[in-house]
């Protein structure tokens, strides 16, 4: 049992069979320095190692015909249990397969994933992974979004990074994500910085007021506004709760 299993540190488990691939972006930025800071762990398994066969093969082609391959449920299921075998019996680990016909990842998703205390991530590759194995271990498919990779380690490491900024520490702030896009229900506000003159455009003057209530007041409208124009699903389920929320109330 490692350090990271044994504590209660975050922790992500990787099957893949590129794990040369990782940390690659996580070891950078938020992530990384929470990764250095030991605020989360991550440990990678090829799943090549748990093959039997003399040609360490990982996959076959699909029963019934056709193009592609699929990764066998017998080397998947070695490598499953391995992992689970390791895991402490006390710890809550989501198992995931990143899968384009899965529940799409979304900000509610991130919290509860960061909520448990750590993952194993099965990366698929090829056609993806034999039914069977998908069903028998019970592993939740999670999608990045509407289109196909080639591979189920990008999508790993978005879920990853989407998870892990969430943990305790990670962030400088720990308020700063309670205003992230999402985390209200809403799309966040704009931003604006320095230099106050940029090529003779200003922000917006309410800004430079130093007037904290007003300011927060022109953030929630502009992010309503936002909201309403870029993404009215999101403004519809925003309008719908809050209107629930007042009928409780009442
Ligand atoms: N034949 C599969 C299909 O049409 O649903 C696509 C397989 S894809 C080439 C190989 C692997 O990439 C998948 O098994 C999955 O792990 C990963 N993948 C591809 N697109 C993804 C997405 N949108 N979200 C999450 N994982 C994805």
């Amino acid at each position: 049992m490692t350090q990271a299993m044994a504590s209660k540190v975050w922790a992500a488990h990787l099957l893949t069979l590129f794990p040369e691939m990782f940390p690659g972006p996580l070891g950078h930025s938020l992530a990384g320095r929470g990764l250095k800071k030991q605020l989360w762990s991550l440990d990678c398994h090829n799943i090549r190692d748990f093959a039997t066969d003399k040609h360490a093969n990982v996959d076959a082609p699909p029963f019934g015909g056709g193009h592609g391959m699929v990764m066998r449920p017998d080397v998947i299921g070695r490598a499953i249990e391995h992992l689970q075998d390791s895991l402490p019996d006390s710890h809550d680990t989501a198992f995931v397969y990143p899968s384009p016909r899965g529940r799409l990842l979304d900000q509610k998703m991130a919290r509860q994933l960061s909520q448990k205390d750590g993952m194993v991530i099965v990366c698929g590759r090829y056609e993806g992974l034999d039914q069977r194995a998908i069903e028998h271990y019970q592993l939740e498919e999670v999608s990045i979004g509407d289109y196909v990779l080639s591979g189920g380690e990008q999508a790993a490491m978005v879920i990853l990074d989407a998870v892990v900024r969430l943990l305790p520490g990670v962030m400088g702030k720990e308020i700063s994500h309670l205003e992230d896009s999402f985390e209200t229900g809403l799309l966040e506000h704009h931003h604006y910085t320095q230099p106050r003159d940029w090529k003779g455009l200003e922000p917006p003057e309410i800004l430079l007021s130093g007037h904290h209530q007003n300011i927060a007041k022109w953030r929630a409208e502009n992010a309503r506004d936002i909201t309403a124009s870029r993404r009215p699903d999101l403004m519809a389920a925003y309008m719908a709760k809050k209107h629930l929320d007042t009928e409780d109330k009442d």
